[in-house]
Order: structure tokens, then C-alpha cells, then sequence
């Protein structure tokens, strides 16, 4: 199937080709008829599916005719950085029309965003909390959205924004199309969807698990060994931008500097850092002035890089669904990526949650020349033992070819 099928507006194919879109992924080949037609729609899909414009081409479309002024499409999403992104293809896909996109999100300026809404906005992309204040300050209308979108439904759910996201919901028409994105279904969110959807055509994407284009092993070592493995890993592994998750804020801040210490290109992303500086570390991150992002689970939804090679985790996530998020950051796009998992004894049940999801085992790896017998952990508790003093390497990670940077 080629775009010309889904019988879009010219305008919106020439912003589809300047994008570089030659063909439909499965999401937009099955999510975009239903949502011309006005239907409500229960998305089962990942990011890195191409959803963003499953929803996207369709309002757009409906924008196009109407007034222009009132919002008219309400974009939910869970954090800035996807809320951002989702604007930013709302910019890049509606560049040849009228149609304007606002980005509401909390950690800057609430006046700034007004003067903006008050400008006119027929599209509102915003996080749930801010829109709330949004709404109490009665900066925005929302008695005119014809179009609402939940995106990333079960990251709002594991952040607590479901009570907002209600709330939201509140404001709006009853009479509306309303579009649901999830990659796992929670029974919260299971909850939601049936409350609020009017008999939804289901589209899923695979099964609800990762992306096939990504290769998944895991690197089993002891605590102590874990920093020492990482680094080892980087020199050796041939990678393109490689993204390393942290369980906390912290070690995401001492792991990027150790790593700038060991002469990498790297930029941390966590929750601690401004709004100013995440974005910084992210751009930097998709232009190539950084190879090695790492970053903690919140701080990295939704970060839209199409060119990471490996996802590396030095700390196994809380959860499975956050595992999923994670390596839905490589093999986006049908590229491919791996995923490599740093992982500790106590880390095994989880290991076998995620192995059920993929359906398979996980490849259990030893990293060659690796000093697996270095600081014996048998003898001591975690905390008395040694830590590591070995130099850190003082090479960048070589590039793939097929980047061709
Ligand atoms: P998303 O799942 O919306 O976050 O999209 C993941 C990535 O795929 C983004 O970088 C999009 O720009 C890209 N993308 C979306 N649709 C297509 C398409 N039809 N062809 C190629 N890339 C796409």
C-alpha cells in the first residue's frame, strides 16, 4: 500500500513525501481508514510504529475543513519530551496548511503558553497536569474538540495521571472522536478505555511486546562487576548512538560523567536537569553531537531518535512494560538494534516476565575478555566491597557504516 490509497489531501502527501515516508507502516495502513471515517480507535502499538502520524494525518485531515480558531484535536501524552515530539509532527505534517499546534507541558513558562492559545489553536498537545492549570486559569476552551488523543496511555497510567487525564476528560464534548493509544493494557487502563471509548475498532500492532527488529541478550554479572562490564562492552561492541538506562537519577548523572571521563561523547538525561537542558542533551543526542545518552526510564519516553543501535541496560527496569518502552528506542523505523541487558542474580524473575512477553529466551552472553573472576563477591556484602580503579578506556565508540556519518 502506498499513502496515495489512504486518500489524504494533497497537502498533507507533499508534507508526507518532504518527510521521507514512501509507504504506510502497519499501524498507519490500518489506523488512518478508521480514523478518517470518524471512528473511535483502540491502538495497540508501541512507539517506533509510526502511531504518531497514524493520528496525526487523520486530524489533520478533519482540520481541513471547519473553522479554524477553536482547538479542535486534544493531544494527551505523558511527558514533555513526547508531548514536544508529537507537536513537532504536527508542525512538520500540517506544514503546508493553516492549521496551528500548541505544546502545553509544565516546567516552562504558563504565560508564554496562554499568549500562544490565544493566538489560536486548532491543535493542543499537552501533558495532562498543566493542561489541568491551563483549564483552571481558563486560558484554554475545550468545549470545541471534536478530536481526542491519548498517547502512551500506560505510561499516564504507571505516572499517576490517570485521576488528571479524568479530569481532562470532563471538559470535553461528549460527542467527540476519541483515539487510544497503549502499548501494554494494564486493567486500569483496560478501565479507561472501555469508559470512555463508543465501540472502538481494534488495532494492534504484533503482540503487544517488543519490536521484532530488535535482538535482545543479556550480560549476567555480579553487582560490582557491573560498571567495569559496561565500559568493556562499549570498547568492544562496534555501535552507533547507543542510549544507557539507569535505574536511578543519580547514577545516570555519575555514569555520564564517568563516561565523559573515559573520553566518550555522552549527555545524561534524567529528571533532575531543566527542561532546558534535557532538550539540549536530546537534540544534541539526534544531531551527533553526542553518541551515548544515558538516561532514566521517565526521562527518556518518548525520546524520538530513529538511528540508536544499542540500547544498553546498566540497571534492569522496574517493570516488563518499562523494559518494552526501553528497546522501543532501537529498531525504530524497521531498522535494526540491540538490546543489551546488564543483569544481577536478583534480576531473574523479572528476566522470566520479559522472556514470556518475547515469547522466547533471551540469549544469555559473556562479554569476551572479560575479567568475570575480578573482585570475587562471595566474601562480602555489596557495600564493603572494592570498587573499581581499573582506567577506563579512552576510546569513542567506532560508528556503524550504515550511519553513514
Ligand atoms: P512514532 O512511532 O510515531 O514515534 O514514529 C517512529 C519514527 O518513525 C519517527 O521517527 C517517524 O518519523 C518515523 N516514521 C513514521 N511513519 C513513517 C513511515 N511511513 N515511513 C518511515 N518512517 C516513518
Amino acid at each position: 500500500m502506498n499513502f496515495e490509497e489512504l486518500n489524504l489531501n494533497r497537502r498533507l502527501l507533499a508534507s508526507v513525501d518532504d518527510l521521507g515516508y514512501t509507504n504506510p507502516t502497519p499501524i498507519q495502513e490500518q489506523a488512518i481508514p478508521v480514523a478518517l471515517e470518524g471512528r473511535d480507535l483502540l491502538g495497540l502499538a508501541q512507539t517506533g510504529t509510526g502511531k504518531t502520524a497514524s493520528f496525526m494525518l487523520p486530524i489533520l485531515q478533519r482540520l481541513l475543513t471547519g473553522p479554524l480558531g477553536p482547538v479542535r484535536a486534544l493531544i494527551v501524552a505523558p511527558t514533555r519530551e513526547l508531548a514536544e515530539q508529537i507537536h513537532q509532527t504536527a508542525i512538520d505534517l500540517g506544514k503546508n496548511t493553516k492549521i496551528r499546534s500548541v505544546a502545553i507541558y509544565g516546567g516552562v513558562s504558563k504565560v508564554t503558553q496562554a499568549k500562544a492559545l490565544n493566538r489560536g489553536a486548532d491543535i493542543v498537545v499537552a501533558c495532562p497536569g498543566r493542561l489541568l492549570d491551563h483549564v483552571n486559569d481558563r486560558s484554554i476552551n475545550l468545549s470545541k474538540v471534536e478530536v481526542l488523543v491519548l498517547d502512551e496511555a500506560d505510561t499516564m497510567c504507571d505516572m499517576g495521571f490517570l485521576p488528571d487525564v479524568r479530569r481532562v476528560i470532563a471538559q470535553l464534548p461528549r460527542k467527540r472522536q476519541t483515539l487510544f493509544f497503549a502499548a501494554t493494557m494494564p486493567d486500569e487502563i483496560r478501565g479507561l478505555s472501555k469508559d470512555i471509548l463508543d465501540n472502538p475498532t481494534t488495532v494492534q500492532i504484533g503482540i503487544i511486546a517488543p519490536a521484532k527488529t530488535v535482538s535482545h541478550s543479556l550480560y549476567p554479572v555480579t553487582d560490582a562487576l557491573k560498571k567495569q562490564l559496561m565500559m568493556d562492552m562499549l570498547r568492544q561492541t562496534p555501535t552507533g548512538r547507543v542510549i544507557i538506562f539507569t535505574r536511578t537519577k543519580h547514577r545516570a548523572r555519575g555514569l555520564a560523567k564517568d563516561l565523559e571521563q573515559a573520553k566518550y561523547r555522552v549527555a545524561a538525561l534524567q529528571g533532575n536537569m531543566s527542561q532546558n537542558r534535557r532538550q539540549q542533551s536530546i537534540n544534541g543526542f539526534r544531531e551527533g553531537k553526542y553518541d551515548v545518552l544515558v538516561a532514566t526510564d521517565l526521562a527518556a519516553r518518548g525520546i524520538d531518535v530513529t538511528e540508536v543501535s544499542h540500547v544498553i541496560n546498566f540497571d534492569m527496569p522496574n517493570t516488563v512494560d518499562a523494559y518494552i518502552h526501553r528497546i522501543g528506542r532501537t529498531g525504530r523505523a524497521e531498522q535494526t538494534g540491540e538490546a543489551f541487558t546488564i543483569s544481577v542474580p536478583e534480576d531473574e524473575p523479572l528476566v522470566r516476565k520479559i522472556e514470556a512477553v518475547l515469547g522466547s529466551r533471551i540469549e544469555r552472553r559473556r562479554l569476551p575478555d572479560f575479567d568475570y573472576g575480578a573482585f570475587s563477591t562471595d566474601r562480602q556484602p555489596s557495600r564493603d566491597r572494592p570498587r573499581s580503579r581499573r582506567p577506563f578506556p579512552s576510546r569513542r565508540p567506532m560508528r556503524l557504516a550504515q550511519n553513514g556519518r
